[in-house]
């Protein structure tokens, strides 16, 4: 049995999750499709619950809390709120603030809804990291310039550099991945492509030196160089990954109002979950409130923590 599915409209999801016990059932049925197994003894069975989210084995006494492993480990709010959070969190374009999760929630204090929207940040880093495949556009832009200037030139002290990797699907585009890059060399260029396209690989990218070691590290690398294209108007060698990069310093400048380099990974990984998700976005709820199957196994530290 898999884990339970996701609702797939407002309609239903208010419906599913109306009550703290709807959203304790689907938590339960999430991390445990089956039934429950002790992860001590692998005994099905339970006591009475021992406290607050806390389930007592009935064989070997071991305690195991219902939220380990997920964003709503050891809090104290009703789960109906992290539920409703994680929703507008997943749904909402563009992304959201604090100030709006706390309108929308009716969250008496700023610094709780500012806790929920960043418990549910992290969870947007890197939950996904099968590798890019079919073909890719690889490109990399300076933030911080003018929409024109992405390409400008590759030396440009102080601006952070971005790298782009981007799945050709047809006209379209699939999957994304962002890295802030030291810089746009080979040493640079070459491990961001590696850590995010599978070896094999199509590659486009444009004729620039710091690609060079591509075909070498085992991608089918295909260059191209502005000169090619010269009889497209306005045609951008990269389409997909300047349209990406374009989008992104538009989201960064109209949601975030611009971000400093120190957190800029956080904001490119969320961008990158937004894009990935962007046809299914209630799917990134589960993710977002850790009851995804490609989190890692609960620790025995998290099992054993009490409230
Ligand atoms: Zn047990």
């Amino acid at each position: 049995m898999a884990r339970p599915d996701f609702p797939r409209s407002l309609i239903e999801f208010q419906q599913r999750f109306a009550d703290d016990e709807a959203c304790r059932s689907y938590l339960i049925a999430s991390r445990w499709p089956d039934r429950f197994s002790c992860p001590a003894c692998g005994g099905a069975e339970v006591g009475a619950e021992h406290r607050r989210r806390l389930w007592q084995c009935s064989g070997c006494g071991r305690q195991t809390s219902l939220t380990a492993g997920t964003v709503m480990h050891k809090t104290r709010l009703p789960l109906t709120l992290w539920f409703w959070a994680a929703y507008l969190v997943a749904t909402h374009g563009p992304g959201i603030s604090a100030l709006q999760l706390q309108r929308q929630l009716a969250i008496s204090r700023y610094e709780t809804a500012w806790t929920i929207l960043h418990k549910l940040r992290r969870a947007m880093v890197a939950p996904e990291r099968e590798p890019l495949r079919g073909e890719v556009e690889a490109d990399e832009g300076y933030l911080g310039g003018r929409d024109s200037d992405l390409r400008g030139g590759r030396q440009r002290p102080g601006k952070p550099l971005v790298g782009v990797a981007l799945e050709v699907r047809g006209n379209g585009s699939g999957r994304l991945r962002l890295q802030l890059l030291a810089d746009a060399s080979g040493a640079s260029l070459l491990p961001f492509v590696r850590s995010s396209v599978a070896a094999g690989t199509i590659v486009h990218t444009d004729g620039w030196a710091g690609y060079s070691g591509l075909g070498a590290a085992g991608f089918d690398h295909r260059p191209k160089t502005q000169h090619a294209h010269w009889g497209l108007k306005h045609e951008w060698p990269l389409p997909r990954a300047h349209r990406a990069l374009s989008n992104l310093k538009t989201w960064l400048q109209g949601t975030h109002h611009g971000v400093s380099a120190k957190h800029l990974q956080v904001y490119l990984d969320e961008f990158v979950f937004r894009h990935n998700r962007r046809l299914t976005p209630l799917a990134g709820f589960q993710t977002l409130l850790g009851l995804g199957t490609s989190q890692p196994p609960t620790t025995y530290a998290q099992i054993t923590q009490h409230h």
